[in-house]
């Protein structure tokens, strides 16, 4: 029986039997002596519900306590509702945990709750299958104190998991696992591991393919070159002949530029996180670059403008670099009509440390830009042909840029000039002067 406390009525209650007892005092001509018996008989009262309550809450292994009256109705029915509250809640808490480990045991993927420490939470029947964690005989335990990989402790010290980690498994080195880091509820980590053997083996084979073909391809472009030149050295030659001669020394730079470039990107695409540890002088960098291309810039006559800080380097890897900023440079210098405008620029804004090359050529129309970072997408075909493009400068660029954990930003109007920034994390800069790190 549920007894509703209130107020009123308690004080009505104890009210009346207090005048009951001034009545009854007076009856028998002894009002404290009726008072008295009155509290003797309610402390009675009290300490037997007393002892009721305790034996029901250490004794009796059951959830409705005992029956009552009075106050002590109010009392044990407050327990039982707080009983009931907490054990409804308990149950809902219980079944989301179930749900969630229901769903984590149905990914084909090992699940691993961990908490900042990197310490095994929760574990699903997968993980022990990839990794070797049983759970909950490893709960607590580190990760990586489990999964012994110097790649996997370098990745967890950086703290940066924006990048999923690759490491082979600790059963065989045929089996690539791949890990990915999400920060997940209270400062805990939802780690996720994947079994990516069989897509990086396809991977490595098409990179492999196109890096070999691209190396074939070198030896008879060479040769072809040799009697290219040959040939164009002979007075004697036809007209006619000189014209096809030109044409075919074109297209054999058009192919050698292919397969140097190809060569460039499947170098990038292999490269690990590794090897960006090295210090590149940035305003060193720019200016080899900028000689480079001074003649081409002569020829077309554009004026180039240079804004870099001389103060600053980057980790990273000095031939990428160097190849993003030519390859942008290249294209500012061939997509802008002859006497164009050019600022390459290496500087600071906002926390931001950005390589931007800008133009005011052609530009590009916003339908085109999402697709540019493609393989051999190139807006107009024919202009591309023209300048010597091969349709994966972009790709190349933008491949370094997330090689450096940096980000690659196209600006651009139509008719007005674009403009391409590589956007570096501050901590990747340091400063030439005292060879410190930017945020160090
Ligand atoms: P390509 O070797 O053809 O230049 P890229 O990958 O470097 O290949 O560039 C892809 C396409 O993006 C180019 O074909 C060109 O149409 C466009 N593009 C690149 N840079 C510029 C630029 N600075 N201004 C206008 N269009 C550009």
């Amino acid at each position: 029986m549920i007894y509703r406390f209130s107020l009123q009525s308690f004080l009505t209650k104890a009210f009346a039997a207090f005048l009951a007892c001034i009545v009854f005092g007076y009856f028998i001509d002894n009002i404290m002596l009726a008072l008295s018996m009155a509290f003797f008989i309610v402390l009675i009262w009290n300490y037997r519900q007393l002892i009721k309550l305790i034996d029901w809450l250490w004794h009796k292994n059951l959830l409705y306590p005992p029956e009552s009256e009075g106050v002590w109705g109010h009392v044990y029915d407050g327990i039982y509702r707080r009983i009931k509250a907490y054990r409804k809640k308990q149950k809902k808490l219980n079944s989301q945990a179930l749900q969630f480990r229901d769903g984590a045991e149905a990914l084909p993927d090992a699940v691993i709750v961990l908490n900042k420490f990197y310490a095994i939470n929760w574990a699903n029947k997968k993980a022990s299958r990839l990794l070797g964690i049983r759970w909950p005989a490893d709960s607590g335990l580190r990760i990586n104190n489990l999964v012994r990989s110097p790649k996997l402790s370098k990745y967890l010290k950086k703290a940066n998991f924006s990048q999923a980690c690759k490491i082979l498994s600790p059963y065989s080195d045929d089996v690539e696992l791949e890990l990915r880091f999400m920060p997940y509820g209270k400062d805990q980590f939802l780690l996720m591991v994947r079994d990516v053997s069989q897509s990086s083996r396809l991977e490595s084979m098409r990179r492999d393919f196109v890096a070999n073909v691209s190396h074939e391809l070198k030896t008879p472009l060479t040769v072809m070159r040799g009697y290219i030149e040959l040939i164009n050295d002979d007075e004697n030659l036809p007209p006619h002949w000189q014209f096809s001669m030109s044409e075919i020394n074109q297209q054999v730079d058009r192919m050698d530029r292919l397969v140097k470039q190809l060569l460039v990107l499947s170098k990038v695409e292999v490269a690990g996180i590794d090897d960006i540890e090295n210090k590149v002088d940035m305003p060193m960098l720019i200016d080899g670059v900028v000689s480079d291309l001074s003649l081409i810039l002569k020829k077309k006559k554009h004026k180039l403008k240079l804004n870099v800080n001389q103060d600053f380097g980057l980790y990273g890897l000095e031939s990428e670099i160097k190849s993003a900023c030519s390859n942008l440079l290249v294209n500012a210098i061939n997509y802008t009509d002859d006497g164009g405008e050019i600022t390459l620029s290496w500087f600071e804004q906002r926390g931001n440390w950005t390589l931007s090359v800008q133009d005011n050529g052609c530009g590009i129309s916003v339908l085109d830009l999402p697709r540019l970072t493609e393989r051999f997408y190139r807006v107009d075909k024919s202009r591309s042909r023209d300048t010597g493009g091969t349709g994966l400068g972009l790709s190349i660029v933008k491949h370094v840029a997330n090689h450096h954990n940096a980000r690659l930003h196209i600006d651009s109007e139509l008719g007005k000039g674009s403009c391409f920034s590589i956007y570096f994390r501050s901590q990747d800069v340091y400063s030439i002067k005292d060879g410190k790190n930017k945020e160090a």
